[in-house]
């Protein structure tokens, strides 16, 4: 097979090795007679999986022992904008939500439709090519109006990133991490929970990884359905209904492969590697190409850039596309060119595709 150079937004490229171990015990899994995906969420192998892979995101990072649960859900990143409202919007307090690019807006109208919902900061005024200041923001906010604040680490569609978490003291930070968790380090214990659709950085769509402080879990919304509760997952460990056996296994393959690369701090170091030769190209460039997101605020995962004008973006994706660079066309709410360079990407991706950069500048700069 002639593998593409693959900058897909998500569902994004994973590590051929994981996907090479995935084929190789699709069929029969750990000499039990039969496909993982034929065999009862509530048979010994598959309960052993699903435990190891909560103790190995946990282990990935650093949260092993700290009091924190990993659920595993479904109805991706998106579901979670609703059910996180459900569970902990109660008692008059607010949910506050720092804006800073579409995804976190979505987030934001979906608990507009659950309770009270407030909007701590927003980049929106600068075309979301600014993060908004979030620890200004959080000055006079208290415990005892606020349920928790939200915020979106990394915005994959406008390609801009925190650097930092904020300090939000004993208000609960909740981050939508769908498309930077394990690319870096953080401080995770600022959070009280995160939450990641897979398709990312951490294997296929279809399951999404949910880590909550236990204790936060226990004060969830105990009137909602038994099903939209997150203390149901953490109690049934993932399985008080049938999860997505499969798409856990996948995510097992790759935080495997995470781990055996080096862990966080090596997909830290590679991923300033891969968004530097991008940026580079970007900035070397003499104006021809422009980042879309202002330079303190640039995301490691998501690059964007523009091109004069949008009859050579669309020659660029079109040459791209042909020169084996699958994946950058830009969001169509945001146009011009977007690279994601998810974990499962290699160096010499971008290696390539900055050298691409250069050669279609020599010829229509
Ligand atoms: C991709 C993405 C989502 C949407 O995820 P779904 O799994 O499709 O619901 C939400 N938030 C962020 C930051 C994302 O990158």
């Amino acid at each position: 097979m002639n593998r593409q150079y693959n900058f897909n937004p998500g569902p994004a490229a994973l590590p051929l090795e994981v996907l090479e171990q995935g084929r190789d015990s699709f069929v029969e899994y750990g000499g039990q007679g039969m496909s993982i995906l034929e065999m009862s969420h509530r048979s010994k192998p598959v309960e052993t999986m699903v435990e190891e892979t909560e103790r190995l995101l946990l282990e990935l990072i650093g949260l092993q022992g700290a009091g924190y649960r990993v659920l595993f859900m479904s109805g991706g990143a998106s579901a979670q904008f609703a059910l996180l409202a459900m569970n902990f919007l109660s008692g008059g307090k607010a949910g506050r939500y720092v804006l800073s690019g579409s995804f976190s807006e979505k987030a934001y109208e979906e608990a507009l439709a659950v309770g009270a919902a407030e909007v701590l900061a927003s980049g929106k005024a600068s075309g979301w090519a600014r993060l908004p200041n979030v620890d200004a923001a959080l000055g006079n906010l208290t415990e005892r109006d606020t349920a928790y604040v939200h915020l979106t680490t990394n915005n994959t569609i406008e390609g801009s990133q925190f650097k930092a978490l904020p300090d939000t003291g004993d208000i609960p930070l909740i981050a939508d991490m769908t498309s930077d968790i394990l690319s870096r380090r953080l401080d995770w214990t600022k959070l009280a929970m995160f939450y990641a659709g897979a398709q990312k950085n951490l294997g296929p769509a279809g399951v999404t990884a949910v880590v909550a402080r236990e204790d936060l879990l226990t004060e969830a919304n105990a009137k909602l359905p038994t099903i939209f509760r997150y203390g149901t997952y953490a109690k049934n460990n993932s399985l008080y209904n049938t999860p997505p056996v499969h798409a856990i296994y996948m995510m097992k393959l790759m935080l495997e492969w995470t781990a055996a690369q080096g862990g966080v701090a090596a997909m830290e170091a590679r991923s300033a590697e891969k968004a530097s030769l991008l940026y580079d190209a970007i900035d070397a460039s003499g104006g021809f190409y422009r980042g879309i997101v202002e330079q303190p605020d640039r995301s490691a995962m998501n690059a964007t850039w523009r091109l004069p004008d949008e009859a050579l973006e669309k020659a660029f994706v079109q040459e791209a596309r042909s020169a084996g660079f699958a994946g950058l066309a830009g969001h169509r709410s945001v146009g011009g060119i977007r690279a994601s360079i998810y974990n499962g990407v290699e160096v010499e991706a971008c290696r390539a595709l900055a050298g691409f950069m250069n050669d279609f500048r020599s010829r229509w700069g």
